[in-house]
């Protein structure tokens, strides 16, 4: 449904070449935002989905190959978001990866990326954006953590580590800017089939020599009790929530949307 509740804003969307960055970028744009879109992909498929975005829903859209692991690159991509928008009014911090091993065998490097990705990257474009939403007195950051911001998942330390962090540093800039209009909230997300999750997918048919499908199945029958994936389409309505109105007074909460999977 296209809306103009968000005409005239920008958002900034890290990770949003795929899976959940990708709906909730969908999501803004359907009520007007104009989207930098970021993350990693095939040069020629990226144009098309942003320059696709932007003719779809009439916005103005911009792209930034940033490695999120990179403050340098963070900066240079706030850099590019003043230039062409004037700022940033809406920061969905998304970009995420995961490697599941047990702590005595991580690899050291995979935890620094998986820490610096997706939890201190946050810390990056959230220091850099406040002072143009302060300036306007208005501003939407939505942190993407996950139900293993909640509880714990053998074999997930920096992925649980980081998604924890990522709680608290969602309340730490609520409460710093409570007084104004900028509010800081998390979404926790339970299975969400996306290329992430599909690889755990794809691991699961191999260790138990089951179809895709029957792994799907399984996984889900593990933890979430909806035994249903969540959606993209889901969570960009529960963005498109934060950055409403309404949700003025919501700020710090750490909302899931696991289809029960933390209710357990
Ligand atoms: P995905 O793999 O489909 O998408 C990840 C996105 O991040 C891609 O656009 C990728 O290019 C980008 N990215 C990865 N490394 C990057 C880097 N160094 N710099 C810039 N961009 C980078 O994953 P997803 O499932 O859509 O996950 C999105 C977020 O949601 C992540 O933070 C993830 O932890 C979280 N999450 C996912 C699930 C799930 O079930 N899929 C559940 C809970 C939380």
């Amino acid at each position: 449904m296209n809306s103009t509740m968000l005409s005239g804003k920008t958002a900034l969307v890290t990770g949003s070449t795929s899976g959940i960055g990708l709906g909730i970028a969908r999501a803004l744009a359907a009520q007007g935002a104009n989207i930098v879109f970021n993350g990693f992909g095939d040069a020629a498929q990226i144009e098309q989905l942003h320059t696709g975005v932007a003719k779809e829903f009439g916005v103005r859209t911009a792209y930034s190959g940033a490695d999120m692991s990179k403050p340098e690159q963070i900066e240079e991509m706030m850099r590019m978001a003043a230039a062409q928008f004037g700022g940033v009014d809406i920061l969905v911090n998304n970009a995420g990866i995961q490697h599941v091993s047990n702590v005595e065998d991580f690899p050291v490097e995979k935890w620094d990326a998986i820490i610096a990705i997706n939890l201190t990257s946050a810390f990056h474009t959230t220091r850099l954006a406040l002072p143009w939403m302060k300036q306007k007195n208005w501003g939407r950051i939505v942190n993407l953590a996950s139900v293993h911001g909640l509880v714990g998942s053998a074999g997930k330390s920096a992925y649980v580590a980081a998604k924890h962090g990522l709680v608290g540093f969602t309340k730490v800039t609520a409460l710093e800017n409570a007084h104004s209009g900028v509010t800081c909230n998390a979404i926790c997300p339970g299975w969400v089939l996306t290329p992430l999750v599909q690889k755990q997918v794809d691991d699961r048919a191999a260790r138990d020599g089951i179809p895709m499908e029957a792994a799907k199945k399984a996984l889900l029958a593990e933890k979430q009790p909806s035994g249903e994936f969540v959606t993209p389409e889901e969570l960009g309505a529960l963005a498109v929530f934060f950055c409403s109105p309404a949700a003025d007074q919501v700020r710090g909460v750490a909302w899931n949307m696991d289809g029960g999977w933390a209710a357990q």
